[in-house]
């Protein structure tokens, strides 16, 4: 995206927005398909978290995607964005029985990842079909809040309780299609990833009716230059040249299914937010912005690094500058950053907003959401309001007192 798009679109809808290009997210889809381009059946189900917008939904539901739900919430977004319920697949943690039950009513692909809630689901409803999520106990990714797949992580059905889970399934004589793992975040190595899917084929050994084989995500993207990243063409390679001999083994061309958020919208997304002060202190130059972790939390909550450039001045002098909000409490988007010279009312460029950035945002403070624009054949579209002081009301009982 063009800084001269990116000012344009700031004059036109305001500050701070966010801004997603339709093209980059559509380019990530395809690089992904054309990796595993080898493997018969492949599925990708977009993971909604990481962006939910109704209109970014469509977009996939366009490119031919399914997607990855986490709540019933966000399976009725899905479906009202017009995805067909085979087309989703719902993968919570720690919901009710009564949640995967509503879910199941609406016909889309349950993923259950407890032994408590597979039982009790089983005995009561034994002709669904059910994927399991596996824990396969490999550590992979980032920070320890997004690795997901090590041995303390509440995420998934331990590979020590596989004798116990084919009790029950055989108990009840459900009938489990597919298996799932999802190590977590920020994987490099595609070794770890390799040995972690080894598992998982282990494990599908002890299913005959499966259909699917879910490898999860966690796929890295780089955040500044030269920062390393999934080599995805590598794993597409290895991984699909190991899944064609299993389909071999297992004797049925089963469906490779992955599900990234991070890898298809991360790169696709900016945020803009300008410069309400530059304040200089006895050792800082801090560049306040007209935002705060209520609109970008990543900084605060995984020490994520978002390169930030100033589009106003783009040919400027670099200086150091910690780049904070205007939260009443600490708010640090960067500390000592180059970037070229600040000056009050500069538009600053955050990148890699387009996952997990606007999903996350609150009204703390009692300030607004920012709007939302989608750059789809080189025009901007609002598909997100900035919301208004009925917004911040909204809900709240006012009592008499
Ligand atoms: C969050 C999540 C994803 C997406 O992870 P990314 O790192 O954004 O690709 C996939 N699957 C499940 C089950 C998740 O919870």
């Amino acid at each position: 995206m063009k800084d001269s798009t990116l000012l344009q679109i700031a004059k036109d809808f305001g500050s701070p927005v966010y801004v997603y290009d339709a093209e980059k997210i559509e380019f990530q889809y395809k690089r992904l398909t054309k990796a595993f381009s080898k493997v018969k059946n492949l599925k990708l189900n977009y993971a909604v978290k990481a962006l939910s917008n109704i209109s970014v939904l469509r977009l996939f539901n366009k490119l031919g995607s399914g997607i990855d739900t986490v709540s019933i919430q966000e399976l009725r977004l899905g479906l009202k964005a017009g995805f067909k319920p085979e087309d989703i697949i719902f993968t919570p943690n720690g919901v009710s029985l009564e949640e995967i039950e509503e879910a199941a009513k609406l016909g889309v692909q349950i993923n259950i990842d407890n032994l408590s809630i597979l039982e009790q689901f089983g005995t009561k409803h034994p002709k669904v079909p059910v994927c399991i999520r596996i824990n396969p106990h490999v550590m992979a990714g980032g920070n320890t809040n997004i690795s997901v797949g090590h041995i303390d992580s509440k995420f998934g059905i331990s590979i020590h309780q596989i004798p116990l889970l084919l009790r029950i399934v055989e108990n009840t004589n459900m009938n489990i299609n597919g298996i799932h793992m999802h190590t977590g975040s920020d994987i490099l190595d595609i070794d770890v990833f390799l040995y972690a899917s080894e598992i998982l084929f282990d494990t599908a050994k002890n299913f005959k009716t499966l259909e699917f084989i879910d490898f999860g995500s966690g796929f890295k993207v780089p955040y500044k230059k030269g920062d390393i990243e999934t080599n995805i063409e590598e794993l597409g390679e290895k991984l699909s040249q190991r899944f064609n001999e299993f389909c071999k083994e297992y004797g049925k061309d089963l469906t490779l299914a992955f599900e990234p958020g991070k890898f298809l919208v991360s790169e696709a997304g900016v945020f803009l937010a300008k410069v309400n002060v530059v304040k200089q202190t006895t050792s800082t130059v801090f560049a306040q912005v007209d935002s705060g972790f209520n609109h970008l939390i990543r900084p605060m909550l995984y020490g994520s690094q978002h390169e930030i450039l100033n589009i106003s001045n783009p040919k400027g002098r670099e200086r150091f500058y910690s780049v904070v909000g205007y939260i009443c409490e600490t708010d640090t988007f960067a500390n000592n950053r180059r970037i070229s010279e600040i000056n009050e009312n500069d538009i600053l460029c955050f990148k890699n907003a387009g996952a997990y950035c606007y999903s996350m945002a609150s009204n703390y403070n009692s300030r607004y959401r920012p709007a939302e624009v989608l750059l789809y054949k080189g025009k901007a579209h609002l598909i997100r309001k900035r919301e208004t002081f009925d917004d911040i009301l909204n809900n709240q009982v006012e009592i008499v007192l």
